[in-house]
């Protein structure tokens, strides 16, 4: 069976196909390669144009094969990008017109597949992504895409698409030049073969326009981008060059600076993390919790077949639940979002809709789907029956009374085949479900602030939490979207309780006197997107407050409320939703808050440096990763990797705080937070689990 097909057309053209056998998505590995090259020899000479097809139901060409970009090296890994090179080398030099039908994912080396051909045109439809994402992996595009793209588009757009990784719908693409035309699928080889036909020559860009653009825009994208990585991603500064001397001068001399380059970045420590990351979150998309043996919680997992969720509920409607609602409702789930508060319902209704009309403006949605994702939700301030709903998650305040009450209710008045769910932050699933007639259908489906950003839930599984509830709640949140992570239920879960450490200690070192911009900029500075008291701002202290009360309470040998936190909070001093916390927030700037500091610690000690402050705040979140390997809260340390990249944003390029932890060595780890111990407080004792795996010299992974 062959992924590429010829056909001839009526019309005298050819249709070239892709479609890899056994598997849902065509790549570019070397077999197809090699064949898309024979099926190129056989073109006849006659043939009158040539169009590229994909005869998947929802992607062109996904890409390289990263399996390929990973297990090749030295000159199998030089053979592999030349090869791809020399292929679209030949499709680019074709004389007869050449159109790329796009239809699904097009990313990567599939689009650069479509850069060597004449047109590209492509489907309106959801599956449709168009782009060149290979920063975002560690590496650059190297088969002609660093070259094509700013001859194709300018310079500037171009490091845009290629600096950010980025990949668009398709009516944004073709605002940005990198397709011509949207079409339905149906109508994707007719038009393809007007274009062919018509035969329209494409208008010569300025050579001066262009080049005095480059000019401008390459020193701001280069500030743009170290201010953004602070030097931690090689492969952006290589890409920078890459298309702002790509643009220009001869095409082979560009493509052999792409070759040097990519073989620079393949074996970079960035890259592997990067490309690991990428398998994870494939991992994430087919994760079954019948595949594993037992349930985080000890169950084991006889095969069932998840249950269908159609209509949901969803219990307060503050910032959680209408933001839960939208995303719902937006990947087509009819959602009732219930509050006791009728204010707090219209208020809900208004965040719902201003999330829909940004996801219009950014092209995320059409207006239609908009509209009829708004309509999917119906409002409630009463208690309006919940039979037929099939899912119920409950986003009411984190107080423990208040979820057993509510719970109690929908224990009562739902049929026992409703999952009940539970957004919260870190109270227990168990003792939620604890007094309930069916405790088997309850479990943590545990979003992340802001819903409409963040990719990781968390499905916490309680002491009884059925199989089938947890299979059904996977499968549910992968439907929507969203990347699971199973845990097991113990306070704090896993990113929380890995998390809360690392705010408390950036919360005691401002209490010491480090300014707030210092203790973040220590944090961006090793590669977290946001500093950790800008994100207890973004959470709200008295969220961040009640987190960090709970877990004090269960462990209280290493975690502490810290007094900061609750002398800001008396002075009414939020975060970013009252305006003030360890920032003052406006529209679309936050600055240091002058008031913030006469909250610090009477006696302040010497400033620590950036370093130091960084050191401190990552061994904590090391040490605590450990302990959630030690009691089981996940399976592996790839989750608790995971679950810290996606939904914490923890610096990805590291791997994960465990990927990290091994790459600096395990004893040098133990030893740093023995010292931190001694100089900084008992919190820093390393755990049991860390002491050992130095003694016996064993890693979290067994890989290197
Ligand atoms: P919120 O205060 O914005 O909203 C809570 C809503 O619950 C209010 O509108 C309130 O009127 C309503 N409510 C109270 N009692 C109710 C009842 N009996 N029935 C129906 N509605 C009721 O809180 P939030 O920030 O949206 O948090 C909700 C839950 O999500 C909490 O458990 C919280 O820990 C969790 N969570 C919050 C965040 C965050 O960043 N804010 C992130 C993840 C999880």
């Amino acid at each position: 069976m062959s992924a590429v097909t010829l056909a001839l057309l009526p019309t005298g053209e050819h249709l070239l196909t892709f479609d890899r056998p056994n598997s849902s998505a065509n790549i570019f590995d070397i077999p197809t390669l090699l064949e898309l090259r024979e099926t190129l020899d056989t073109l006849p000479s006659s043939s009158t144009g040539l169009i590229f097809l994909s005869a998947k139901p929802s992607i062109f060409i996904a890409g390289a094969d990263l399996n390929a970009l990973e297990s090749l090296s030295g000159e199998d890994l030089r053979n592999f990008i030349e090869l791809g090179q020399s292929v679209f080398n030949r499709i680019a030099s074709l004389p007869i017109p050449t159109v790329a039908a796009i239809h699904g994912a097009c990313v990567g080396g599939g689009y650069e597949l479509c850069l060597a051909c004449n047109w590209r045109i492509a489907t309106p439809d959801r599956a449709t992504k168009i782009g060149l994402p290979e920063t975002q992996l560690g590496i650059l595009p190297a088969w002609g895409g660093s070259t094509r793209l700013p001859r194709l588009i300018g310079v500037p757009a171009a490091l845009d698409i290629i600096l950010n990784g980025k990949t668009l719908p398709a009516k944004p693409a073709r605002r940005r030049g990198l397709i011509d035309d949207i079409v339905p699928r149906e109508l994707l080889v007719p038009t393809a073969l007007k274009w062919i036909q018509s035969r329209q020559p494409r208008q010569p860009r300025s050579q001066i326009l262009d080049r005095i653009s480059a000019a401008i825009a390459a020193p701001v994208a280069r500030r743009r981008m170290e201010a953004k990585s602070r030097g931690h991603y090689p492969a952006l500064p290589k890409a920078l060059r890459a298309v702002t001397q790509g643009a220009f001068g001869p095409v082979p001399v560009s493509l052999h600076r792409e070759l040097t380059y990519v073989l620079d970045l393949a074996t970079t420590p960035e890259c592997r993390n990067l490309i690991r990351v990428h398998y994870l979150t494939e991992r994430a998309k087919k994760l079954r919790a019948t595949t594993l043996a037992t349930l985080p919680n000890g169950i084991p997992t006889p095969p069932s077949q998840p249950a269908n969720i159609q209509q949901t509920a969803v219990i307060g409607a503050g910032v959680m639940g209408a933001s839960i609602a939208q995303w719902l409702s937006s990947r087509g789930l009819r959602v009732l979002l219930r509050d006791i508060d009728p204010d707090r319902v219209s208020a809900g209704v208004s965040r719902i809709s201003s999330l829909y009309s940004s996801a219009v403006k950014r092209h995320i949605l059409t207006s239609t789907e908009a509209r009829d994702g708004l309509d999917r939700i119906s409002p409630s301030a009463s208690q309006t029956p919940l039979a037929g709903i099939d899912l119920i998650i409950e986003a009411a305040v984190e107080k423990m009374p208040l979820k057993k009450q509510i719970f109690t209710t929908l224990d009562a008045t739902t049929s026992p085949g409703t999952i009940l769910a539970t957004n919260t932050s870190a109270l227990s699933i168990t003792d939620l479900a604890s007094t309930l007639a069916h405790p088997g259908r309850v479990l943590g489906i545990h979003f992340f602030n802001p819903v409409h950003r963040m990719p990781l839930v968390e499905v916490v599984t309680g002491e009884k939490t059925s199989p089938e509830t947890a299979q059904t709640a996977l499968r549910f949140v992968q439907k929507i979207g969203k990347l699971p992570v199973l845990v097991r239920d113990s306070p704090g879960f896993l990113v929380n309780r890995i998390l809360l450490p690392y705010m408390v200690e950036a919360g005691d070192l401002f209490a010491q006197g480090s300014p707030a911009a210092e203790v973040d900029a220590a944090m961006l500075d090793f590669g977290m997107p946001m500093g950790p008291l800008r994100l207890i701002d973004e959470v709200g202290l008295d969220v961040a407050e009640d987190v960090a009360a709970t877990l004090a309470a269960a462990f209280p040998g290493h975690m502490h409320l810290p007094a900061v936190l609750t002398r800001m909070l008396a002075a009414h001093l939020l975060g970013k939703k009252s305006g003030a916390g360890f920032y003052l927030h406006s529209r679309d700037k936050a600055l240091p808050n002058p008031a913030a500091t006469q909250y610090r610690d009477a006696v302040i000690p010497p400033p620590l440096t950036r370093m130091a402050m960084q050191r401190r705040m990552v061994l904590l979140m090391v040490n605590e990763a450990a302990r959630c390997i030690a009691e089981k809260v996940v399976a592996a340390p790839a989750d608790v990797d995971f679950g810290m990249i996606m939904g914490a944003g923890f610096a990805p390029f590291r791997g994960g705080p465990l990927r990290y932890a091994d790459s600096v060595g395990i004893p040098f780890i133990t030893e740093a937070l023995r010292e931190e111990a001694t100089r900084s407080g008992s919190h820093f004792v390393p755990c049991q689990l860390l002491e050992e795996m130095t003694q016996s010299n064993r890693k979290f992974y067994a890989d290197p």
